[in-house]
């Protein structure tokens, strides 16, 4: 049985043609499942009785499942989905005062990457998911919407690196993007990545008006080598070479992810070397104070020492956003839910 999330609207057009069928149908099946997810084919009253159970023989249209929802004072929501073969990620939806409603979507089960502070990269990569995977992580979370509230923002900032299972997640994106699906602007569509430059250059030819954010962590490759490992093969030169050709060919500023680690890269002589290495780049930096992974043995920095190194970067002309944690009581930084189940797996002693 196919996935009918994995479909892009080419394809459910074409079985529909295959079959005889008018494709205008491919439409009115994708405008259901868009707009009332959680919906079976035996409900769109709008298709003949043959042709709901013809749809359901050839299509499932959920493979997932909700296996823990938690909800924090801020109204942040987090999801844990369980995959058909019984894997387990993590979704996010955040809203904020001014009427955004963001999912923070995953793209991998578990993470490749391995930076140390990150409660999903513990134990590695066991898979990266499919399109239709990915989709359901955002129709899950418009479930929790009341009726008539629509999902405003999509952030690629979950379990994985994005830009390892791009081929999976651009149909995905089409999806979020398309009138006929989400409807989400896609100038409203953020994908996060720890800075692979062939994946950079290839979403910069493509044009597709998604913000880029670089998660940077460290001002210099001796520090990073040790924060986000995958950086020895990289370095720095080479993912701000990328994040320009991103920014020429598409004139979309970057973002760059820093995460604050007390006593770590939270220094003023950190700072010095961050303004250093972006000055004269059209570039925004983020700051994030740290959200503490049990079992690791980072901290979050005092506020003071966050706002001396936001002062620092601004006193020299770069512009700062520091993004404060949202959901703190619902093991909110990515892949602490799923670590927090029971049966997931123990981090081991070099922790
Ligand atoms: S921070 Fe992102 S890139 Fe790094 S291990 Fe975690 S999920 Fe992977």
């Amino acid at each position: 049985m196919l996935h009918l999330l994995d479909q892009t609207p080419e394809h459910l057009r074409a079985w529909f043609t295959e079959r005889g069928l008018p494709a205008f149908r491919a439409a009115q099946v994708r405008r259901w499942v868009f707009a009332k997810p959680g919906i079976e084919f035996d409900q769109m009253s709008d298709l003949a009785r043959p042709l709901r159970e013809q749809l359901a023989e050839a299509f499932c249209i959920w493979t997932t499942r909700v296996a823990a929802r938690k909800k924090a004072a801020d109204q942040t929501e987090k999801l844990l989905l369980e995959l058909s073969d019984g894997q387990r990620i993590e979704c996010v939806l955040l809203r904020d005062d001014k009427g955004h409603q963001t999912v923070c979507i995953s793209t991998q089960v578990g993470c490749a990457m391995g930076c140390v502070f990150c409660a999903s990269g513990l134990d590695g990569v066991v898979r990266s998911l499919t399109t239709g995977e990915i989709v359901e992580e955002m129709l899950r979370l418009k479930q929790l919407l009341p009726d008539g509230e629509r999902l405003t923002h999509v952030v690629v900032m979950g379990m994985g690196e994005p830009l390892v299972n791009l081929d999976r997640l651009l149909p995905a994106l089409e999806m979020a993007t398309h009138r006929d699906g989400l409807g989400i602007s896609a100038r409203r569509v953020t994908i996060s990545t720890v800075g692979i430059p062939k994946g950079i250059r290839r979403l910069a030819d493509l044009n597709c008006q998604y913000h880029l954010a670089v998660s940077l962590h460290a001002p210099d490759d001796d520090l990073r080598n040790r924060l986000v490992p995958t950086n020895r093969k990289i370095g720095i030169a080479a993912i701000l070479e990328a994040a320009d050709y991103y920014f020429e060919k598409t004139g979309r500023r970057v973002t760059f992810e820093y995460v604050l680690l007390a006593g770590i890269n939270d220094q003023p002589e950190h700072a010095a070397r961050l303004v250093a290495l972006l000055k004269g780049r059209p570039a925004l930096v983020n700051l994030i104070p740290y959200n503490p992974v049990a079992g690791l043995p980072y901290r979050t920095p005092a506020p003071a020492a966050s706002a001396r190194f936001a002062g620092a970067l601004e006193h020299a002309g770069i512009t700062v956003a520091t993004r404060f944690r949202k959901g703190d009581r619902i093991d909110a930084a990515c892949g602490q839910l799923r670590r927090s189940q029971p049966g997931a797996p123990d981090r081991g002693a070099d922790a």
